[in-house]
């Protein structure tokens, strides 16, 4: 596509057209501020935007008088390198307009203090590199006893909301809390933390979980990575490779990384605030895509904007659709099970790029995908077990060394 290098011609076009005029009408072309001069202050050339509670990279972007299809692009593109869902207000994205102050020409934006995203706008791409501050990395176990409830206890030890909410999950899972936890029952937990300039950055990796108590008995949950990094698999399990999280539906891609979120946005393909009826996952091009949960295929073809199209009705009611695929396995009517490969990531219909296009539908109003409860898996399988079993081993060895540190014993010369 060349819409940039159109916008920067017609503009060029314009910009001459205007000159010729104005030498033709002798029109003097000084506005008040170029007579005078010693009055303007020099121009600050990056501008600095925090996102706000509820903002955006959309919203941020959209403030800035620019042609609102350019915003909507690169928006939508900037999704490619940055997982939206990983944005918080407080951001900051900082962005430099080209000459003309018609174009982005240039954008940071500051994720941690440690992560810095730097991107060149060139035509209608951007050029992406990453900056990477070195933090420093360390293990630790985390000890406490139970006091009024698991939750505040966690909070108390300054674990961040998703990380408690992970630690919470896994447990209730196994524990009926309300009914078995006493105070003073006893929690471990072995995690990983990232420290920049003496401070603990948000976010701990959790390897281990342990929870004992006189009624609950001991619950033991450990962390299992796939060879994938990011996969929907990364998190806790018991040891038996059980997931903490039973009763959800399934991701339909095996990483899932969210350009686009639900909801108005500028429409990436047209410019205008539109609504966005589904989530848009990145996903290369050929990328297997999954049936989030079983259900009877509804429709399988072509339809129009959303190209290679894929609905399945589920027992629940709701309605699941993929788009844009490259293609599809499946058929109109076919009975399908959860985690099956329906078809193939791609750019088919009113697209921009490889990416799938999510939408769950309920009776005829489309609704947030993100409100389904998507769970990896509920067991490993054989393969995964075996590289579990050997993590497990890894895990108990660091938290064994952490606990008892071998004494350094000093071989004396005679
Ligand atoms: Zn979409």
């Amino acid at each position: 596509m060349n819409w940039g290098k159109d916008i920067l011609l017609s503009f060029i076009f314009l910009l001459l057209a205007t000159f010729c005029l104005i030498s033709l009408m002798g029109i003097n072309p000084k506005h008040p501020a170029e007579i005078k001069p010693d009055l303007q202050k020099p121009s600050e050339p990056w501008i600095i935007q925090t996102i706000p509670d509820g903002g955006s990279i959309f919203s941020v972007l959209a403030n800035l008088n620019l042609p609102l299809k350019e915003v909507g692009l690169l928006a939508f593109k900037f999704g490619d390198y940055i997982d939206v869902s990983t944005i918080q207000p407080g951001d900051t994205l900082k962005i430099l307009l080209s000459e003309d102050k018609q174009h982005i020409a240039k954008m940071v934006f500051v994720q941690e203090p440690t992560t810095r995203h730097h991107f060149t706008v060139s035509a209608d791409s951007l050029v992406y590199s990453l900056e990477a501050l070195p933090v420093k990395r360390v293990k630790r176990i985390m000890e406490g006893n139970l006091e009024e409830t698991l939750d505040a206890s966690l909070l108390a030890m300054g674990f961040a909301p998703q990380d408690k909410q992970a630690i919470n999950n896994g447990l209730e899972a196994e524990i009926n809390f309300a009914r078995d936890a006493r105070n003073g029952d006893f929690f471990r937990i072995f995690v990983e933390e990232r420290i920049f300039e003496g401070k603990t950055l948000p976010g701990r990796k959790i390897f281990y979980v342990q929870y004992s108590g006189e009624r609950t008995g001991t619950c033991e949950l450990f962390r299992y990575e796939d060879e994938e990094e990011n996969s929907v698999l990364n998190g806790l399990y018991t040891k038996e490779g059980k997931s903490c999280h039973s009763n959800g539906v399934g991701f339909p891609l095996s990483v899932i990384h969210l350009v686009s979120p639900f909801g108005r946005r500028l429409d990436p393909f047209y410019g205008n605030w539109a609504n966005h009826q589904g989530v848009d996952y990145r996903a290369h091009y050929g990328t297997p895509v999954y049936a989030v949960a079983n259900g009877k295929v509804t429709d399988a073809g072509y339809s129009g904007g959303w190209g290679n199209e894929i609905r399945i009705k589920h027992p629940s009611g709701l309605t699941t659709q993929y788009a844009h695929l490259s293609s599809m396995s499946v058929r109109k009517g076919q009975t399908l099970k959860k985690g099956q490969i329906i078809g193939r990531v791609g750019s088919t219909g009113r697209s921009t790029g490889a990416h799938l296009h999510f939408g769950l539908i309920k009776g005829k109003k489309y609704i947030n995908p993100t409100n389904l409860k998507m769970v990896g898996t509920e067991k490993l399988n054989e393969t995964q077990m075996a590289r579990f079993k050997s993590q497990q081993q890894i895990i108990l060895q660091d938290m064994e060394n952490l606990m008892h540190p071998k004494p350094v014993i000093a071989s004396v010369k005679k």
